[in-house]
């Protein structure tokens, strides 16, 4: 029974709507011929089938791409035609967000506001690309050799293995699919198994666009075969990996087969860290903003508050008098502040790590449960821990859950050695008055995005990504395309003179 998102039967049917793979412009079924359900938090029931994709189906997918890539209309196109259709494709994103973002909160739980604001941006991003397409260029050399003309120009790569994971599936998928296939590459896609339905929904209207067949190809399934099986194809020439640091680990082994290029976005333990002279009525919103928007299922979710001395009660009381009042309810309707967790799995780890914490000593200020009138979907109350130090596993790893760790600080030198005490370093806050202050502790924090005064901010233009363990390269902005494309150098002699013979020295 083919079903319309709009209907609200959609997550209440048995009749469950089924996805086939998309491989070169077509629907296929996988060729194992199984399919396996994808659940709504929300009630914690199925609500559609997604194709198991297997090794054979991946090698049709990246066979497909690789020939698009050589061969298609893709191939021959100008950089101005391709900018043409991936702005195209934007606004095609652009007048089908409502039914996208139902999607995506029905497969992974979050708000649907939120996701209706994220994916109302999402357009921005095949704009901003598509504006680059034809402005990807090499440079001419003032090379060190009289009769040499020496140019370098910028290339595509080839084929690319894209690897999402389910907390922003059509925002992190985004980051990948513009860049890629501004610079002229072609990409196949492995959506995290647990949200697939709304790339699916997504790859209509890449047809719809007008993209030749073979250019985006969708390979659903679990990371064991399917994604495994993708990066390490030797066809492919690149692969942009957003997940946990485990399966990045199996990703970047499967690299070393076929030395793709590779760009790891990975998680974080993130610090706000406010001082004295902040506003805090802005910083106490900053910290909620960052750790229970998206019920901390975000890789930038500022899970450590680091607080200065001065004003710690202050903060304390002003957060909890806050986030006592969230509503914590059904994602899709609209005055739901904070929905489920996406999996069992995820509650299951964040009670874990509340038992743990306990056991560690940590003392709970807020939260550490799931919420009585709520016990159907996966849903779990927003956690405030209150710590002396960061020795402790719980201001050490990542949760990805709705728990914040508290941590107090004297001074500007103590701030800075708690914000880089752990091996994540993906994304930081900064709240203070001082201008000075902000630029210095900006500079000595170990982060790839430091947000002052603000929190969460993103855009097409500004890049992202970390290292250590959250990961190496950069999305967004327009470095992003020197991670699609390689130089090449050409050399061009423009001597009358005959070639001398190399063995005679000169
Ligand atoms: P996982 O690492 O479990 O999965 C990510 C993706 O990798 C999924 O599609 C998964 O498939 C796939 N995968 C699993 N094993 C392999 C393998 N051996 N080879 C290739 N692919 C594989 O992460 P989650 O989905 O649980 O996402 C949460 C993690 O993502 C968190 O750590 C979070 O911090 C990080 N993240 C980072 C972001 C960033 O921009 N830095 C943004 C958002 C999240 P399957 O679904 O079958 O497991």
């Amino acid at each position: 029974m083919e079903q319309t998102v709009k209907g609200m039967s959609l997550d209440r049917s048995t009749d469950l709507k089924k996805y086939n793979l998309y491989i070169n412009g077509e629907w296929v079924e996988p060729a194992g011929h199984e399919y396996f359900p994808s659940y709504n938090p929300a009630t914690g029931e199925a609500w559609c089938e997604v194709a198991k994709g297997t090794a054979e189906d991946v090698d049709k997918a990246v066979q497909a791409a690789h020939h698009a890539f050589l061969h298609s209309d893709w191939a021959s196109m100008t950089f101005t035609e391709r900018g043409r259709l991936v702005y195209r494709l934007g606004e095609l994103i652009a007048e089908n967000i409502e039914e996208l973002a139902r999607y995506e909160s029905i497969d992974n739980g979050k708000l649907i506001r939120e996701m209706r604001g994220q994916l109302r941006y999402l357009p921005e991003f095949f704009y901003y690309y598509a504006g680059l397409a034809d402005k990807i260029h090499g440079h001419t050399l003032p090379i060190d050799k009289q009769d040499m003309f020496t140019f370098t120009s910028r290339e595509p790569l080839g084929v690319v293995a894209a690897i999402t994971p389910w907390n922003s599936p059509l925002y992190l998928t985004t980051l990948k699919l513009a860049p890629a296939l501004t610079a002229g590459n072609t990409i196949v896609i492995k959506p995290s198994e647990m949200t697939s339905a709304s790339l699916l929904e997504l790859v209509k209207l890449v047809e719809k666009a007008g993209f030749p067949p073979g250019v985006v190809n969708v390979v659903t399934g679990f990371g064991m075969p399917a994604g495994n099986t993708l990066t390490a194809h030797p066809l492919v020439r690149k692969v942009a990996f957003t997940g946990g640091a485990e399966s990045a680990r199996h990703v970047v082994r499967n690299t070393a087969e076929n030395f793709a290029q590779l760009s790891l976005e990975l998680g974080g333990k993130s610090p706000n860290i406010i001082f004295e002279d902040a506003d805090l009525d802005n910083a106490v919103m900053g910290i909620i903003a960052g750790i229970f928007g998206a019920s901390g299922q975000s890789c930038v979710a500022g899970s450590r508050a680091l607080l200065h001395a001065d004003i710690y009660d202050q903060v304390i009381e002003k957060l909890i008098d806050r986030i006592s009042r969230i509503r914590i309810g059904d994602p899709l309707h609209d005055d739901s502040e904070m929905g489920p967790l996406a999996t069992p799995a995820q509650l299951k780890r964040v009670e874990e790590f509340v038992s743990l914490g306990l056991a560690e000593g940590g003392k709970i200020l807020y939260g550490g449960k799931r919420p009585e009138h709520l016990q159907n979907g996966w849903y779990f109350e927003p956690t405030i821990f209150e710590y002396a130090d960061q020795t402790s596993r719980l201001t050490q790893e990542e949760i990805f859950g709705p728990v914040l760790s508290v941590i107090p600080f004297r001074d500007e030198a103590e701030a800075i050695a708690l914000a880089n005490d752990t091996e994540y370093a993906l994304a930081a806050g900064i709240w203070t008055s001082n201008v000075a202050k902000a630029h210095r502790v900006a500079k000595e924090v170990r982060a790839g995005i430091v947000w002052v005064n603000t929190y969460r901010s993103i855009s097409p233009m500004a890049p992202i990504g970390g290292s250590g363990l959250s990961g190496y390269g950069r999305e967004g902005g327009c470095e992003a395309i020197y991670e699609y494309t390689q130089s090449k150098t050409v050399w061009i002699n423009l001597s009358q003179e005959s070639m001398p013979d190399p063995f005679i020295m000169r």
